[in-house]
């Protein structure tokens, strides 16, 4: 569906270089130029690296969307060149470095944006100053919120009535006021900065003033999914959203476009991960992974190994290594899993969309990254949650307690990788229990059922007629109308 030419609109992308943000943010990009918009993505030269090939197909497609790359201040800051993503920053402080130069590249941003003279910003809800850059241009900012309606209603309520400030310890239970389900959690699965107030509570102040003054918001998320949250966050929150998730399952399409997914090369892997995956029975194979941050210690990934060798099922599992040197257990762990054909691991980056729509796959271990969870439920998988830090325990709660199609592994502490200690393990016999209990087909039967269910229906709402399509064309028209009205408006 071609918007005609003269009504075609500019938007501008402004991601943010962590997977989890970039990657919707992208595949949203190449969703409206598909959709006949022309489309600018505005981002360092390393992070264009990762998404670059795509963006070429597209354009040789005949599609109107481009990359525009601003320089990184990477000497200023005190990085090695290139390192732009808070994926491969393997300490806190070169994250605070990668947040620093981000934000010394506001005024080069705001000068592209004068010459670029887009009709609308799409941009990450971490840019809260995109604010007054989209009010000096007269058009619409719109943000991208990365994760559920679910945990943003949560932790607004929670930000608003304290309730567990009341409570004697930080393992007592408290339920979320406001939700329409009884969801209890306790203090010690919040993040830092909604328990008490600290920096950073400060810091996210403006982002959520910048919600409020902003045209709408984009979620990829999709209304069958997590509707009865959608109005909740209507009501409360009184802002516009548009649903237009899963943006994965919309936009990659064949295998190449899976595999190959936010990383620069392509993965030479892929082909022995393949055969490994034709090898096993359908629904037989457990994913884990932990997203594209979090970097277990060496204590949790021994746990883990022995648990998942204990529970005899087979795995595929990403690791993340926290530095270069090599880890002999986990040397040792990958050949005995080489020769038993058991286990694969695959080190530091999983072409996962290509892995999760693999027949063999029955279910993913899960940290509950929003993204993560939108690619599992498009692909009709149910999930062992083991959320680990941020908004992941409140997106554990949806899985679990609302949508039933989520089994605990019992985390309890909301913590950053790169602070985690010994006394957070989870032990190997609660991880092997937790994956015998749910591979075991008759006790998960409703768990699987519900999670293939809500698979067909993630598939339809992106088709012609289905909830997602509906809204990013209902979108569209409207950029379309603001922008005509905006051009009526000006003077001559
Ligand atoms: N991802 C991937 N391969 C990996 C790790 C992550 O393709 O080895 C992708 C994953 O498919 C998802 C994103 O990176 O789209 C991670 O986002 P999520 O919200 O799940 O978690 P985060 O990384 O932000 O913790």
């Amino acid at each position: 569906m071609e918007a005609q030419s003269h009504h075609r609109l500019n938007v501008l992308f402004l991601p943010y270089p962590t997977p989890g943000h970039l990657l919707p943010m992208v595949d949203t990009a190449r969703l409206f130029a598909k959709h006949g918009v022309s489309v600018t993505i505005l981002t360092t030269p390393a992070i264009a690296s990762t998404f670059q090939n795509a963006i070429d197909s597209d354009f040789n497609c005949g599609y109107h969307i481009r990359t525009q790359v601003v320089p990184f201040p990477s000497a200023q800051v005190g990085l090695i060149d290139g390192l732009e993503n808070m994926k491969d920053a393997t300490t806190l402080e070169m994250l605070v470095k990668i947040g620093y130069g981000l934000s010394t590249l506001q005024d080069e941003i705001e000068l592209r944006f004068q010459d670029l003279q887009p009709d609308c910003i799409v941009t990450d809800m971490m840019y809260p100053w995109t604010v007054e850059s989209a009010e000096k241009l007269g058009i619409p900012r719109i943000f991208f919120y990365s994760s559920s309606y679910f945990s943003n209603c949560a932790s607004h309520f929670i930000r608003k009535h304290r309730p567990h400030e009341s409570l004697v310890s930080d393992s007592h239970k408290f339920t979320i006021p406001g939700l329409p389900h009884r969801i209890e959690m306790t203090p010690s699965q919040l993040a830092d900065w909604i328990r008490s107030k600290t920096r950073a509570t400060a810091y996210l102040e403006p982002t959520f003033e910048s919600e409020s003054r902003s045209y709408g918001a984009l979620y990829n998320s999709f209304h069958e999914l997590e509707s009865e949250y959608e109005q909740l966050h209507k009501n409360t929150l009184g802002i516009k959203s548009w649903n237009i998730g899963p943006v994965s399952a919309w936009v990659n399409k064949d295998d190449g476009e899976k595999a190959n997914r936010g990383h620069k090369e392509d993965l030479a892997e892929e082909p022995e991960l393949l055969n490994w995956l034709n090898s096993k029975q359908n629904e037989s194979v457990l994913y884990v992974s932990f997203g594209s941050l979090t970097r277990l210690p060496h204590a949790q990934l021994v746990e883990l190994a022995h648990g998942l060798e204990h529970s005899g099922h087979s795995f595929i599992w990403v690791i993340r290594k926290k530095d270069e040197n090599g880890d002999s257990f986990l040397q040792e762990f990958e050949q005995k899993m080489k020769e038993s054909k058991n286990g694969y691991i695959i080190w530091n980056w999983a072409p996962q969309l290509l892995i999760l729509d693999h027949p063999a796959i029955g279910g993913i271990v899960t940290h509950c990254g929003w993204n993560s969870i939108l690619e599992s439920v498009s692909a009709g998988l149910p999930m062992i949650t083991w959320p680990m830090f941020a908004e992941q325990f409140f997106n554990e709660k949806l899985l679990v307690d609302v949508l039933k199609i989520g089994v605990p592994v019992g985390a309890k502490e909301n913590k950053l990788w790169a602070s985690m200690g010994k006394e957070e393990v989870m032990g190997r016999e609660e991880i092997a229990k937790a994956v015998v209990q749910f591979m075991a087909k008759e006790e998960s039967r409703e768990v699987r059922k519900r999670a293939r269910e809500l698979g067909d229906a993630s598939k339809k709402s992106i088709e012609k007629g289905g909830s997602s399509y509906h809204n990013l064309m209902q979108l569209l028209d409207e950029l379309i109308s603001l922008k005509k009205t905006r051009t009526c408006e000006k003077p001559n």
